[in-house]
């Protein structure tokens, strides 16, 4: 085995193996029921799956442009307009990612300078802080306290600094599947008029939203659109975390920045899979079917715990449900996933992994994009606790 001798500088000294890894291996080794790590345990429609097979068979195996294909730009831009009523050029304000994952690193090595200053909310996704630091730049953390976990704009106002490049927002918010409201968005565009910040948000749960809410997208506001680089991804539309297939949404100005730097990240993204996603985006309202489905699975869920005793926190979007467990036992809360998972037979996150501190609130999370069947068997060990 080749082995490097001298000392390496990491650029990331802090940052070890992601937690959605080491709780899928955990889950892996124990035989647990996996509701940590969030993705579908059920496949993708077979239409995509067909579809993919017959683009790979007409000969779609080579470099798609750079930007991601025409057609599919063409539909994103589509689905946009009719769902947000939000218009984007396809031609140089639309570009295909190797998921959500490559198009917030990509937006952020674009446009974060090494000194900058960039605000995000804890509990926060892993992947912002550890992109930010790679370019140089400060992560500011701004808190979403438990048990609402909701944005508190004045002390947002508080850490703005003329060094503020950018504000990372995500909403539905993954881990604690809160919603962000129209109030908020007003209130983020009246922080940040005069200024040239610019929002990344991370608007990977846009189709899955319950309880008649409505998701507020940048895409609304015309005032944050205009200084938004949007990022959603198929994985979580299309049942389909593992084709990594995603894209980001900017004003020309700021999609010629971003394109710079994604022609030399990935150049381009997966061909076949562009070509299917794209004819499967023209059956009509092919996303609206989500809302029902996740909330359905999420009512399950909930009412299965409400006689546990778990304590169910709010969950009103994302495929994510948060639970205290202090009634249940005082570890720490990874203490308690691992456990969890090894003598109950059910794998989960503990929230702490979302803090740089590794604050513990005493709450975990699982997923419940799974079958009936993995729900069902899941539930009958977590309320004997
Ligand atoms: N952002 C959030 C909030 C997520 O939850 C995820 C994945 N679960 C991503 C980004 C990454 O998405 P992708 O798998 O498309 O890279
Ligand atoms: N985003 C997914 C989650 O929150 C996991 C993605 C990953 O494993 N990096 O569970």
């Amino acid at each position: 085995m080749p082995h490097f001798a001298s000392p390496v500088r990491s650029r990331l000294p802090t940052v070890g193996t992601t937690i959605f890894s080491v709780m899928s291996a955990l889950a892996q080794e124990h035989g647990a029921i996996n509701l940590s790590q969030g993705f579908p345990d059920f496949d993708a429609p077979a239409e995509l799956l067909d579809a993919l097979d017959a683009a790979t068979r007409a000969g779609h195996n080579q470099y798609a442009p750079m930007a991601g294909m025409p057609v599919l730009r063409e539909a994103i831009a589509a689905q946009v307009e009719q769902v947000y009523g939000a218009r984007y050029d396809a031609a140089h304000e639309v570009t295909v990612t190797a998921g959500a994952t490559q198009a917030l690193f990509t937006a952020i090595a674009a446009l974060v300078h090494p000194g900058d200053e960039v605000i995000v909310f804890t509990p926060v996704y892993d992947s912002y802080a550890p992109s930010i630091e790679l370019q140089g730049g400060k992560v500011v953390y701004a808190d979403l306290a438990p048990p609402a976990y909701r944005p508190d704009w004045a002390a947002v106002k508080a850490l703005l600094t003329p060094r503020t490049r950018m504000i990372v927002i995500n909403s539905p918010h993954n881990p604690t599947g809160g919603v962000w409201t129209a109030e908020d968005l007003q209130a983020l565009a009246d922080l940040v008029r005069g200024t040239d910040i610019v929002v990344l948000s991370d608007e990977v749960y846009e189709h899955m939203v319950y309880d008649g809410l409505r998701h507020e997208s940048v895409m609304r506001h015309p005032e944050l659109q205009a200084r938004s680089v949007v990022v959603s991804s198929f994985g979580k539309t299309c049942h389909i975390t593992g084709w990594k297939v995603g894209y980001a949404l900017a004003p020309r100005e700021l999609m010629a920045e971003f394109r710079k730097a994604h022609q030399f990240i990935v150049f381009t993204v997966h061909t076949p899979s562009q070509v299917a996603l794209a004819e499967f985006m023209q059956k009509p309202g092919w996303h609206a079917q989500l809302r029902a489905l996740y909330q359905g699975k999420r009512d399950i869920f909930r009412q299965a715990l409400a006689s546990s005793r778990f304590e169910l926190l709010p969950c009103q979007g994302t495929y994510f449900q948060c639970v205290r467990f202090a009634a249940i036992s005082d570890e720490g809360d990874r203490a308690f996933a691992e456990r969890l998972t090894r003598e109950h037979g059910v794998a989960a996150i503990p929230v702490s992994a979302f803090y740089p501190d590794a604050r513990d609130h005493g709450v975990i999370r699982f997923c419940f994009a799974k079958s009936a069947d993995t729900l069902g068997r899941a539930l009958e060990r977590l309320v004997t606790l």
